[in-house]
């Protein structure tokens, strides 16, 4: 093997997005090389690139010849900067608009087919559900009725607009504006149950769980078939997303989708699974999770709010008559949240290592509270699960922003692939050479990549480099 002794692996961030394919010294396919090669190529306004020294060889696989496919001693500092794609808008402007990009793809394929998935997806029954949690105590909230914008919480009678435990007025006469900074914050904190909200979001994922094997059930029971016969016939798709309300309690925007089970997957269901009898279904399954949980007293019962919303999507027939929920509408709704964690000034994007942090930040009464309550539950002597101190800068929710079953639609994967092929086409319109001049075949020719990691961000005041810093600087700024 070739290569520099100081060769390291390179990892950064994993859970954030692609980041680079290749480790030191590792033979990878020529697929794998196109893939780093479109990150490379697409770090042009990347934020916090990571810097590579190293070279790529082919290796003729029949005589054991290599030649040399790049090096980048030839490039300006002699350093490669690659996409840090982060997924993060706060994190990097430039990576998460491609991320973005690709997750409204990958929702859309899944509504109007596209990317390999066939259009008729279009005629299989779709709801657009929202699960939201329940009420942890009053909070100021924008009420709107049509057009009009109501009052947050009237209170009439005296004696209901105090809270009977602190005397605070727990009322409010305001029609609140939608960037009113009060929105979401508790009326009377005291009363307002910081424990029940964060365990909430700590257990989202679980409940989202439950909720899907329970929809099954009642599909089943609503269709008049037994479970087994609506396994045999029926498959149910979804994406989700999850999304921070003003209260800084998360909630699900979900895409279900009714397919036939079929080997290749993509045909619509018997006629008697309806939309409206999924939209009934998912209203039951929501209703029926239940969660008992450890808190620092008595166990608390979580589950999904009164306040739910199911709406039919309707991709191809309905489209003329001017439904407003089409797949396009929904797509760009789900897209808007895949690259937004907590949307709260003052909260760290990184975990909390320390108490004294928690102290330091310059975020919300509410969510610095929410911060503190998770960090505290995540002590050995109440609920003692470390996970809750690792994830208290999200306020307790630890899961993925979008999720999805296997067979909604294409992978991430696919559709960066994708990118890929389609730049390869523009570059090499009549088919691609390998470095010794022939028609390439990828059973012949392997790549050897070399690499050593030389740090992040720039160190070059390139233009390219400054263009990145103004334009995360710009997205800051908004
Ligand atoms: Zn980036
Ligand atoms: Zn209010
Ligand atoms: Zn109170």
């Amino acid at each position: 093997m070739t290569g520099s002794g100081a060769a390291a692996p390179i990892a950064p961030e994993p859970e954030h997005g692609p980041g680079p394919v290749a480790a030191a010294d590792d033979v990878i396919t020529w697929a794998d090389f196109r893939a780093w090669e479109r990150q490379v190529k697409s770090s042009g306004a990347c934020s916090h690139p990571v810097r590579l020294h190293g070279r790529i060889d082919a290796i003729d696989l029949a005589t054991g010849e290599t030649a040399p496919v790049y090096d980048t001693s030839a490039e300006p500092g002699g350093v490669l900067h690659v996409a840090c794609g982060n997924r993060r808008e706060s994190r990097c402007p430039s990576c998460s608009a491609v991320y973005k990009r690709d997750a409204r793809q990958l929702v859309r394929a899944g509504l109007t087919g596209g990317k390999g998935v066939p259009e008729s997806v279009a005629t299989h029954p779709c709801v657009f559900a929202t699960l939201t949690a329940p009420s942890f105590g009053p909070v100021h909230s924008r009420r709107v009725r049509g057009k009009t914008v109501l009052p947050c919480r009237p209170r009439r009678d005296a004696s209901k607009r105090a809270c009977r435990e602190h005397g605070r007025d727990i009322s409010c006469n305001v029609r609140h504006s939608p960037d009113d900074p009060r929105l979401g914050r508790p009326m009377c904190p005291d009363c307002y149950d910081y424990e029940a909200a964060v365990l909430f979001n700590f257990h989202a994922g679980e409940l989202w769980r439950r909720f899907t094997t329970y929809l099954p059930r009642h599909l089943a029971r609503l269709a008049g078939v037994t479970g087994k016969r609506l396994r045999a016939e029926l498959r149910i798709r979804y994406v989700k997303v999850a999304e921070y309300q003003a209260r800084g309690v998360v909630h699900f925007h979900a895409v279900i989708r009714l397919d036939a089970n079929t080997p290749d997957g993509f045909a619509p269901p018997p006629a008697r699974y309806t939309p409206a009898l999924l939209c009934d279904a998912i209203a039951l399954a929501a209703r029926a999770v239940r969660l008992d949980v450890p808190g620092s007293g008595p166990r608390i019962r979580l589950g999904f709010g009164r306040e739910l919303d199911t709406r039919p999507i309707w991709c191809q027939d309905f489209a003329a008559t001017g439904n407003p929920l089409d797949a396009t509408a929904v797509a760009n709704y789900i897209a808007k949240y895949v690259t937004k964690a907590v949307d709260v000034p003052g909260l760290p994007d990184t975990r909390i290592r320390h108490a004294s942090e928690i102290g330091a930040l310059r975020c919300p009464a509410h969510h610095k509270r929410m911060v503190a309550t998770a960090w505290d539950l995540g002590a050995r002597t109440s609920v003692g699960d470390p996970r809750l101190r690792l994830w208290a800068h999200q306020l307790g929710y630890g899961g993925h922003p979008l999720t999805k079953s296997r067979r909604y639609s294409v992978t991430f994967g696919y559709i960066r692939g994708e990118r890929v092929t389609a730049r390869q086409l523009e570059r090499h319109p009549d088919g691609e050479r390998d470095p010794w001049g022939r028609p390439l075949d990828e059973t012949e020719v392997l790549v050897l990549a070399t690499w050593s990691y030389a740090g992040t961000g720039y160190t070059l005041r390139t233009p390219a480099a400054e263009l990145a810093l103004v334009s995360a600087d710009m997205a800051r700024g908004r």
